[in-house]
């Protein structure tokens, strides 16, 4: 038989390693900005056009390239970085593997303009799915030049395959801000369609981070500074009350190498033990560096991922520096008390006195009877910095709230039967008390439609609400019981979706706009949002370039929710926006829904239970959670007298 087997033509390898290295504009965004990067510039420009899609252009002032390196870098396996296996132990570069170039001059159209410090005359050369179409000899500044064109034009498959240029933005800013701030000696400016999204001087860590993320995260920076052996970390943590619901601002740096680590990520969130809030995370920019013979960056083909020689070791430094800088800077024992669930509830009511929670504390002290108005006040005269003295061994301070009445607060544990010994000895100057009576205060005049009026009034015929989580009513065949957090999230949903839908969302009027300060992809996404966002009743105020200024919230949200809200929206967008309007819609009422809704652990007045199961079965679809989830089941007498004649 005769033989069958042959080398694949160079253009066709090409193609073929195109598909591992080139997903998406972003994997050339990153390849260009690496190689600049390795080329040692100290000025890079990223240009891109429809996010990417038609144009990424990346020009920097690095060392150039002579005429035979400049045809030659286009060849696969071409690079200056190593010369041999032992040298990958020894890497210092971001390139090594040499096929960049070649994967993306296979399926682009690439222009390249290189010229060397010491060479009169640079080199320009236009190479289309890897044929050169042109090569000349140019007068050109020293630096390189790359223009990428027309991304999968000669494979429509991958071309259909890309996502929308919001989503690709998304990925480009990524790669962006990952170089950017691993390398803040850089000048790095940024071009979206002629407009600068970026323009950031060479500077430090820290004004890199804040420069990339927004003038608001100074303020939530703490420093951690570490040098062993074996592994030098340098960069920064949040403090706690600033975690966010979503893992956007999580960075690790390994050499200069933006890296993805659970092991090290678990470390980080171990030296946060006990003080964040359930589920919420602290960004953190950590830049490691170890010696290069310690690790293996080869085990994945985009880069991310490393192999350390001694993780456990990494893991102990790393989450003891930190844990260290939380506390030197004093935000650990800010945080140490547990807090009622019950003071958690997003309901405000109208004309209600605020109930005495279900803990039992020292008899003499009650912050929620009383004269209401003075609480009020000693909150208001208290300030938002002091702190208070519990005559214990801890002591307490409210950081300063960013909108949020409880944002001081990370830990959200159930109350337990040890509450009571937590409050033994405290006087009635609790800043627990203090600190939860804006629950009621803030939005008084505020009413959420499911909790008020007349509705109160037609009280059914008694509802029990069991471990925080079910009510429980008599029904005539028998009885249902409902899940409290599922049924409000059905409630809020339908209300949301019938005013966005109806477009008669009534809003009310803040007295001091709120500013909430974003990076400016999360304000990319809010913009896009902002006319879904005005018919659920929120008012935006003129444009900023990092904040967003709100003069109107919807009326079935309080001031206090509102960044918790938008955060979440947020994290549910991660994906995209959806591109038709009704599901647009349909995904903000749901994560609006989801963010109010009351809580699994929440205690809930019988009033409250009433009007959840009242406004339950006064929906649409009663069911169902906006989440596909079942609401409530029904148990009938017949049931439970089955039950009984075991
Ligand atoms: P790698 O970066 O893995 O070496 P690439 O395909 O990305 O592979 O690049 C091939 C070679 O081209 C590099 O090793 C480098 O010598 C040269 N090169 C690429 N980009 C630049 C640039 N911006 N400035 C100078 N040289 C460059
Ligand atoms: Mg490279």
């Amino acid at each position: 038989m005769s033989s069958i087997i042959q080398l694949l033509p160079d253009h066709v390898a090409n193609q073929i390693a195109a598909g591992e290295v080139v997903q998406r504009p972003a994997s050339v965004v990153k390849e260009l900005l690496e190689n600049a990067v390795d080329a040692k510039a100290t000025d890079i420009k990223l240009i891109i056009k429809d996010a990417g899609k038609s144009l990424v252009q990346v020009i920097d002032n690095g060392s150039g390239m002579s005429v035979t390196d400049a045809r030659l870098c286009f060849e696969r396996h071409a690079t200056s970085k190593i010369r041999q296996a032992e040298d990958l132990f020894s890497l210092c570069t971001k390139g090594f593997r040499g096929e960049a170039l070649a994967s993306i001059a296979a399926i682009a159209h690439m222009e390249m303009k290189t010229k060397q410090d010491q060479d009169e005359l640079g080199t320009h050369i236009i190479i289309e799915g890897s044929k050169f179409v042109s090569q000349e000899v140019a007068v050109l500044p020293k630096g390189t030049s790359f223009a990428v064109k027309n991304l999968f034009f000669n494979i429509p498959a991958r071309r259909n395959f890309l996502k929308s240029d919001t989503v690709e933005f998304r990925h480009v800013m990524d790669e962006f801000q990952r170089v950017a701030l691993a390398h803040p000696n850089i000048h790095f400016t940024f071009y979206h369609n002629g407009s600068e999204m970026y323009n950031l001087p060479a500077a430090g860590y820290r004004q890199r981070i804040v420069g990339i993320m927004s003038g608001k995260t100074n303020e939530k920076l703490v420093p951690v500074n570490e040098d062993t052996e074996i592994i030098n970390v340098q960069g920064f943590v949040c403090k706690p009350e600033f975690a966010k619901k979503n893992r956007g601002e999580q960075f690790f740096f390994v050499n200069d190498r933006f890296i993805k680590s659970g092991y090290l990520h678990h470390a980080v969130m171990a030296a946060y033990d006990g003080l964040l809030k359930d589920g919420s995370q602290p960004s953190y920019f950590l830049f490691l560096q170890v010696p290069p013979n310690t690790i293996d960056i080869n085990i994945h083909p985009t880069k991310t991922e490393i192999k350390f020689d001694d993780e456990q070791a990494l893991y102990a430094i790393l989450r003891a520096s930190i844990k260290h800088s939380l506390g030197q800077f004093n935000v650990a024992p800010v945080l140490d008390f547990d807090r009622d669930a019950n003071l958690d509830t997003p309901y405000h009511y109208k004309d209600l006195e605020a109930e005495t929670p279900t803990i039992q504390v020292d008899g003499t002290f009650n912050p929620f009877t009383d004269d209401k108005t003075n609480q009020h006040y000693t909150k208001a005269s208290s300030g938002s910095g002091s702190g208070y003295s519990s005559g214990s061994s801890s002591s307490f301070s409210s950081g300063s709230s960013s909108g949020s009445s409880y944002s001081g607060y990370s830990k959200r544990v159930e109350p337990t039967a040890t509450w009571e010994s937590l409050y033994v000895g405290l006087d009635t100057e609790s800043p627990e008390a203090i600190e939860s009576s804006p629950f009621t205060f803030e939005n008084e005049e505020v009413t959420s439609s499911l909790f008020n009026d007349n509705e109160i009034e037609q009280a059914s015929q008694g509802t029990y609400q069991i471990h925080k989580k079910y009510i429980v009513s008599p029904i005539k065949s028998g009885m249902v019981i409902v899940d409290q957090q599922r049924a409000h999230q059905r409630i809020l949903y339908e209300q949301f979706l019938l005013n966005m839908t109806v477009n008669q969302a009534s809003s009310q009027q803040l007295l001091f706009p709120l500013n909430l300060f974003y990076s400016s992809d999360e304000m990319t996404l809010i913009e896009e949002l902002k006319p879904s966002l005005e018919t659920t009743g929120f008012v935006f105020e003129d444009a900023q370039t990092d904040h967003i200024v709100i003069s109107g919230i919807p009326v079935n949200i309080t001031e206090s929710e509102v960044s918790l809200v938008i955060e979440q929206l947020l994290s549910d967008l991660q994906d995209g926006i959806p591109a038709n309007s009704y599901s647009q819609n349909d995904t903000i009422a749901k994560s609006m829904a989801k963010s109010l809704a009351v809580k699994t652990g929440s205690y809930l007045t019988e009033k409250e239970q009433d009007n959840l199961v009242n406004g339950l079965f006064a929906c649409k679809d009663p069911n169902i959670s906006p989440f596909q989830k079942p609401t409530f089941i029904t148990m009938r007498v017949e049931d439970i007298d089955k039950k009984f004649a075991l």
